[in-house]
């Protein structure tokens, strides 16, 4: 082609990629059709734990929104995921000092209905905690080690602190802990308590696991640097036998590359304190209203783009593996996932290999305040598909907020703003338009 021509026809296409992504803006922030959904999400559905009614209704509510947007294909992918339930019964009474907010770490056994008492023993670490020896025997271990306040990411605060619910348990049993209490999650300075998955080591004795609020975590501390304090903990959660769910997919075929993947998506399931607005349920909708933006504006995407909603982030993982299975025989170009809430997007993350290719889409991004493009790109449900050879993006909005309401009862509509969420969507559908229409250069 000669060399004008070939300048002409790339400028046109340029021209005409700006223009897709400016109508993609318009579009999206008068319609803000993120919230519309979410707002339907969690009101209609609300909470969505693994296994759970409301996780059934979520599934089929996914497949509603997808025929009413004009997905094709829409189809679940099974898995059998876990299913733990709560109950209606938690509570926490210390003496001296009253009643404590509480809440069961998500997977953890119930206790007997009279509860489990003993003296409370504070330590900072799993470290300090398997120190313990002897020492924690018949006692009630509470760890409350709080996020170090001097990272500028809460991701890596909250990654800081997190073994301590995730396995606190199993090294407080091995010293004959009957119960451990957890510091939340969070740096909020509310007394909301916050679960999240915990698990058990195979072989070492099932005790009960909770979180209590921060302030709650303060109040005992206080009391324990006084003198000695007794608990009572009642938990009614248990773990019913596995039961069959689904993640949910739907797409716009591609007009040109059809077997040509670009999947984007979040998790479907949710804890059960809140309504999962921010996790995942934003990250629901980012994908949701961006093939809706794609579609209402008649585009004609050339690689195929596909919402997937994930099922079993939260306590299992089991909706990744059996899409990473479907992905072996049915390879991806591309995986986005959402699934760092609904504030307004900073950058997004990238596979290592992409990280330089894909610099020259950031002026055309940054309008949707995705200021730079950092490596990573992977999440919990798009993670294993990279080695099936899928570029990974992830989307990374403000995180200051994030774990004020993570896993907790403020995680509810309440707390998403709707411009915020909107950019999002329409960060992940421009997105998606180049990378269907430029390709990733190979
Ligand atoms: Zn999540």
């Amino acid at each position: 082609m000669p060399f004008i021509a070939t300048v002409v026809l790339s400028l046109a296409s340029q021209t005409s990629t700006s223009t897709v992504i400016d109508r993609l803006r318009d579009r999206g922030l008068t319609d803000l059709g993120a919230y519309e959904m979410l707002k339907d999400l969690t009101g209609k559905v609300g909470a969505r734990v693994s296994g759970s009614n409301g996780a059934d209704k979520a599934v089929l509510w996914v497949e509603r929104q997808m025929k009413a947007i004009g997905l094709s294909n829409i189809q679940r992918v099974p898995c059998l995921v876990p299913h733990w339930e709560r109950g209606n019964r938690e509570s926490l009474t210390i003496s001296p000092g009253g009643e404590l907010s509480v809440c069961a770490l998500g997977m953890s056994v119930g206790t007997p209905t009279k509860g489990v008492a003993g003296e409370v023993i504070e330590v900072k670490s799993l470290e300090e905690a398997a120190k313990l020896g002897r020492r924690a025997k018949g006692k009630i271990v509470f760890y409350n080690r709080p996020f170090d306040a001097k990272l500028a990411s809460t991701f890596e605060a909250y990654g800081g602190a997190v073994d301590q619910r995730y396995g606190g348990a199993s090294v407080a049993a091995k010293n004959g802990a009957v119960a451990i209490l957890v510091r939340s999650m969070t740096q909020s300075r509310d007394d909301a308590p916050h679960t999240g998955a915990m698990g058990y080591e195979e072989g070492t004795p099932k005790i009960p696991a909770a979180a209590i609020g921060v302030r709650s975590a303060e109040k005992l501390s206080a009391l324990l640097k006084r003198g000695s304090v007794k608990a009572r903990l009642q938990l009614s959660c248990k773990t019913l036998p596995d039961k069959m769910s689904a993640n949910v997919i739907g797409e716009i075929p591609g007009s040109v590359s059809p077997e040509k993947i670009v999947a984007m998506g979040g998790h479907l399931d949710s804890w059960d304190l809140g309504t999962g607005a921010h996790d995942d349920g934003a990250g629901i909708v980012h994908a949701m209203e961006a093939v809706r933006l794609i579609k209402v504006l008649g585009l004609k995407p050339k690689m195929t783009i596909r919402v997937v909603a994930w099922m079993n982030e939260e306590n299992g993982g089991r909706g990744a593996e059996a899409y990473a299975e479907r992905v072996k025989r049915e390879p991806h170009y591309a995986a986005f996932e959402s699934d760092s809430g609904g504030f307004m997007p900073r950058a997004l993350g990238v596979s290592k290999s992409k990280l330089e290719y894909v610099q020259k889409w950031l002026p055309k991004l940054q309008q949707f305040g995705i200021e730079r493009f950092v490596e990573g790109g992977a999440d919990a449900d798009n993670g294993p598909l990279e080695p099936l050879g899928a570029t990974l993006f992830s989307l990374i909005p403000d995180n200051q907020r994030y774990f004020d309401v993570h896993h907790s009862r403020n995680d509810v509509i309440y707390n998403v703003h709707d411009r915020e969420l909107e950019f999002g969507a329409i960060a992940f559908a421009a997105l998606a338009w180049l990378v269907s229409e430029e390709g990733l250069g190979d």
